[in-house]
């Protein structure tokens, strides 16, 4: 048995099994297994280390233990040395190599390249660093980064070369990185310094939130014209890059989209 996983503190609502399990299944890896790993911060490191002997081929790193799993591992991509955190870790040779998928995915997830357009990034945690890195260096012309605690945007934009505003510009693309409409739909228009009016015909609006149902903050872009990206579709991307890392393999997608849709809301 080839034994893949999701380790996190907590877990419990992660998507991952199911959508990797269904596309273990569909890719026909009978004998691999992808499993649900509740782990403590202090015990991250060791218990990681131990798994290639455990017949691990990789692992899927979530909240709050990216950081941590950049700095353990032997190698890492340029994606997760520049955002600083890695969601996926590869077991090659007795070496542990870190990569950061959630960049290429949401960029998969687009469907269409952000060169030369502006981009708007609301939030500087762990999906905004991602997100802003991706559209950076995929060419957009404008990346603006709004954080509700500023000093965390500066910084971020500052690492990059992209600008940090309190006062958000209309652009092309928008992207949701925070937390906001996850679990009280209302509050979104409140916590976020965009206008619904604003997300219009010609945008590109993405939410990272992936929830059951239509975010508040999608639902008003679409109704507006824009044309939208949810955050199951980059939830699926990121694996899907995750899966083709450890396998060599196509994922298959249709059938990860599937299963990540059918899962009720913990
Ligand atoms: P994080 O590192 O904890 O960052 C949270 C971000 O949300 C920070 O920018 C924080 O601002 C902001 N925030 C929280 N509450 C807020 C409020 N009331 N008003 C305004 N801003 C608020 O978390 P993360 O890893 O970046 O994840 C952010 C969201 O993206 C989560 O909902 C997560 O589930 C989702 N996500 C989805 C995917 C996917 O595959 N679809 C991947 C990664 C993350 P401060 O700095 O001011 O605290």
């Amino acid at each position: 048995m080839i034994y893949l996983g999701v380790c996190g503190w907590p877990v419990a609502h992660s998507r991952s099994p199911q959508m990797h399990n269904a596309a273990l299944a569909a890719a026909g890896l009978d004998g691999w297994r992808y499993l649900r790993m509740p782990l403590p911060p202090e015990l991250f490191a060791e218990t990681v280390r131990a798994l290639p002997a455990a017949g691990f081929r990789g692992v899927n790193v979530t909240i709050p233990h990216k950081q941590a799993a950049l700095a353990l591992a032997d190698r890492a991509s340029d994606a997760a040395r520049a955002i600083g955190a890695a969601n996926t870790l590869t077991f090659s040779g007795g070496a542990i190599e870190a990569d950061n998928t959630d960049a290429p995915g949401l960029l998969a997830a687009l469907g269409e390249s952000p060169a030369g357009r502006t981009a708007l990034v609301l939030g500087a945690g762990g999906a905004g660093r991602a997100a802003a890195w991706a559209l950076t260096t995929a060419g957009a012309a404008d990346v603006a980064i709004w954080n509700r605690t500023p000093e965390r945007a500066r910084a971020l934009a500052a690492e990059l070369g992209a600008r940090a505003v309190e006062k958000v510009p209309v652009a092309d693309i928008v992207v949701n990185c925070t937390s906001v409409g996850l679990s009280d739909a209302e509050a979104t228009f409140k916590a976020l310094p965009v206008e619904a009016d604003e997300l219009g015909a010609g945008s590109l609006v993405v939410d990272m939130v992936y929830r059951a149902g239509e975010t508040r903050f999608l639902e008003a872009a679409r109704t507006r014209g824009a044309r939208v990206v949810d955050g199951l579709e980059i939830l699926v991307a990121q694996g899907a890059a995750s899966f083709e890392r450890w396998t060599g393999m196509e994922a298959p997608r249709e059938a990860m989209r599937d299963a990540a849709n059918t899962i009720a809301e913990p």
